[in-house]
Order: structure tokens, then C-alpha cells, then sequence
């Protein structure tokens, strides 16, 4: 191992690193950096700044307790907006998902029961017959 890669390792052996606490902070910082663009936004450049500081002197603490003290605390208190945050991005995902397992088919749903059935796109005027009820019915794909 040469000798820089040795002192950056040492460097970082018993610091404290990152934690969700520092990676919110970052997306504030990046919030604040992208409104500080707005003409009479720019001010947010020192709450920008001072939060990229404080990350940097929390990532490099040695008081690894405090900090993780610190981050109990964030988890606490954000708990309710990080659920919401993290339903609609699974909600996101999900959809594309669904648009993935459904591309090239067209999703047209039963008049009679409501059952939602999957026919491939491009097939012109069929005939569609429903599993659930038996109804039969005609739509274009
Ligand atoms: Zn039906």
C-alpha cells in the first residue's frame, strides 16, 4: 500500500463518516442551491454553505456518540415526512413497473363486473371475453 493511500485510511479510521441525518442535509443544501439561482433567492447561499460545512465537520468527527445521538434525534423527529417521501417513491416505482409488465397491451375493464383485462395493442376490433363473468364485448386494441 503506498504511503498516501496509508494516511487516508488513517484519516478516516474513527471518524464518523455519513448518516441520514448528513444526507438530508445535503438535500436541503441542494434545495438551497437551486432556489439561490431566483434572483431574490441568492441570500441562500450561506445556509447553503453553512450546511455543507457542518456535514463535512460531522462526516469528520470523532465524536462518534454525539453524532450518533444527533441522527437518533433526525430520525425521530422526520419520521412522518421520510414515510411520506419514501410511499411516493414506491408508489413511482410501482407504476413503472406496471407500465413496464404492461407495454404493447391495452388494459380495458369488463362493463359488466369491472374486471380489468389485458389484451395485446394493435390487434384491431376483437372480441373480448371475460374470465370472471363471461361477458363478451368488443373494443379496439
Ligand atoms: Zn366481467
Amino acid at each position: 500500500m503506498n504511503q498516501f493511500r496509508y494516511r487516508l485510511l488513517r484519516f478516516f479510521q474513527g471518524r464518523y463518516g455519513t448518516d441520514q441525518l448528513n444526507r438530508g442535509m445535503f438535500a436541503l443544501a441542494i434545495v438551497f442551491a437551486l432556489l439561490a439561482y431566483f434572483p431574490k433567492l441568492g441570500f441562500l447561499i450561506f445556509p447553503e454553505t453553512l450546511l455543507f460545512i457542518l456535514i463535512l465537520l460531522r462526516m469528520f468527527s470523532k465524536n462518534i456518540s454525539k453524532r450518533y445521538a444527533e441522527n437518533q434525534k433526525y430520525l425521530a423527529l422526520t419520521s412522518p415526512i421520510r414515510s411520506f417521501f419514501r410511499d411516493i417513491l414506491y408508489n413511482l416505482r410501482n407504476k413503472k413497473a406496471f407500465h413496464e409488465r404492461n407495454k404493447g397491451y391495452k388494459i380495458f375493464s369488463c362493463p359488466r363486473c369491472g374486471q380489468r383485462i389485458r389484451i395485446p395493442k394493435g390487434r384491431g376490433k376483437v372480441e373480448i371475453h371475460c374470465q370472471k363473468c363471461s361477458q363478451t364485448f368488443i373494443r379496439r386494441t
